[in-house]
C-alpha cells in the first residue's frame, strides 16, 4: 500500500479503537483466514466468581448439599441445605481460600474473594507455591493444601475418583472446577477434601463476532489452558466447532498451538489478553491483544483492540482488506 493509503488505514482503525502496529500489519490482516481465540478475558469477561462448592468426607463420599456456595434469598423454596453439608463445605472453601490467597490468578482470587463474601476469615498461607497451568500448593495451618486440576492432584499421588461425577457435572456447566486436597503434616497420604469451582460470563458479542468471521470465510478456533469439557461448553455458547477447540493448553504451549495451526499455510490471528498467550501472539501472523490485557500481551501484540469487544477483530480485517482493495 502507499504510504497515504496505510495512513487512511490505520487513522480509520483508531477512530473504532483498533490500534495497527504499523503499515505491515494493516496490509498483512486482509489474508487472515483462522482466528485463533484465547477463551478467559477473550471470548469471555475474565471476571470469575465463585459458584459451587462440594465437600466430600473420609470416605470420599458426598456430604449432602449445604447450600454454601448460594446467596440464598428469603422464600426460596428449595430444599433446606444440611447444616453437616454447610459445615464441611464452608470448611472446604476457607481452605482452598487461603491456599489461594497468594495467587493473582482470576480463578484464584473468584475463591478469595467468594470466601470472604460469605464471612471466612481468610489469613495468609504460610508457604505458598503456584503451579503454573495447574493450581497452587500452600502450608495451611500445619497441613498442605493443594487447589487445582486432576493433574496437580495426580502427581501428589491424590486419588480424585470420588470427584470425578462432580466434576463433569460443574465443566459441562461450562464452570471452571477445581480439586481441594489435603495432606496431613508429616504423612504421603493427601486426600480429596472437596471441589469449588467458577464461573465466567461470555462476552456479549462473542457469537456474534465468531458468525461474522465465518461469514467472511475465515475459521474461528479456541485455545485454552481449560479443560476440554468447559472449553466446549464456551465453545458452544459461541458458536466455534468442537473440532476447533485445543484445552488443556500448557502456557508454555500456546504459541507451538499457533505455529502447528499455520503449518499447512494457514494465516492465522491469534487474539489474548493474558502474560500467556504473548508468544503464540508473537508467532501469528497477525497478533491481536485486549487492550485491557496485560501489557506483555500488548507489547507483543501487531494490533490493540482498545474496546475488548471480539467484534473488532473482524473490522481490523475489513479494515485491512478496504484499505488494501482502495490502492489496487
Ligand atoms: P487459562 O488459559 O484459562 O488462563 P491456565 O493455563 O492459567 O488457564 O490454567 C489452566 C488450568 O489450571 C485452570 O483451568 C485450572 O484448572 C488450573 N489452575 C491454574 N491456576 C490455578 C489456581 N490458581 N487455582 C486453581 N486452579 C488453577
Ligand atoms: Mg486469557
Amino acid at each position: 500500500a502507499t504510504p497515504a493509503a496505510t495512513m487512511v488505514g490505520t487513522t480509520i482503525g483508531a477512530g473504532h479503537g483498533v490500534l495497527f502496529k504499523g503499515g505491515d500489519v494493516l496490509e498483512r490482516a486482509k489474508d487472515v483466514d483462522t482466528v485463533v481465540f484465547d477463551k478467559t478475558g477473550t471470548l469471555t469477561e475474565g471476571e470469575m466468581e465463585l459458584t459451587d462448592v462440594v465437600a466430600f468426607d473420609s470416605d470420599g463420599a458426598l456430604v449432602p448439599d449445604g447450600g454454601a456456595a448460594q446467596q440464598r434469598e428469603s422464600g426460596d423454596d428449595a430444599p433446606a441445605p444440611s447444616d453437616a453439608g454447610r459445615d464441611a463445605e464452608r470448611e472446604v472453601l476457607r481452605l482452598a481460600a487461603i491456599a489461594e490467597r497468594g495467587s493473582e490468578h482470576p480463578l484464584a482470587r473468584a475463591i478469595v474473594d467468594g470466601a470472604e463474601e460469605r464471612g471466612l476469615e481468610i489469613p495468609e498461607a504460610d508457604d505458598f507455591e503456584n503451579v503454573p497451568g495447574h493450581g497452587v500448593r500452600a502450608a495451611v495451618e500445619g497441613d498442605e493444601v493443594l487447589v487445582g486440576n486432576r493433574k496437580l492432584l495426580t502427581d501428589e499421588g491424590v486419588d480424585a475418583s470420588a470427584a470425578a461425577e462432580t466434576m463433569e457435572r460443574l465443566e459441562r456447566e461450562g464452570k471452571t472446577a477445581m480439586l481441594v486436597a489435603r495432606v496431613p503434616a508429616g504423612t504421603d497420604d493427601g486426600e480429596l477434601i472437596g471441589v469449588v469451582a467458577d464461573a465466567d460470563t461470555v462476552k456479549s458479542s462473542a457469537a456474534d463476532a465468531v458468525e461474522a468471521l465465518r461469514d467472511r470465510g475465515v475459521d474461528v478456533m479456541m485455545i485454552t489452558g481449560d479443560n476440554e469439557r468447559t472449553a466446549r461448553a464456551v465453545a458452544e455458547q459461541v458458536g466455534i466447532d468442537p473440532e476447533n477447540v485445543r484445552a488443556g493448553v500448557l502456557p508454555e504451549d500456546k504459541s507451538a498451538a499457533v505455529e502447528e495451526i499455520q503449518a499447512d499455510g494457514r494465516q492465522a490471528m491469534m487474539v489474548g489478553d493474558g502474560v500467556n498467550d504473548a508468544p503464540a501472539l508473537a508467532v501469528a501472523h497477525v497478533g491481536t491483544a485486549i487492550g485491557s490485557g496485560t501489557d506483555v500481551a500488548i507489547e507483543a501484540a501487531d494490533v490493540t483492540l482498545m474496546r475488548d469487544d471480539p467484534l473488532d477483530v473482524v473490522k481490523a480485517i475489513r479494515i485491512s482488506d478496504a484499505t488494501l482493495q482502495k490502492i489496487k
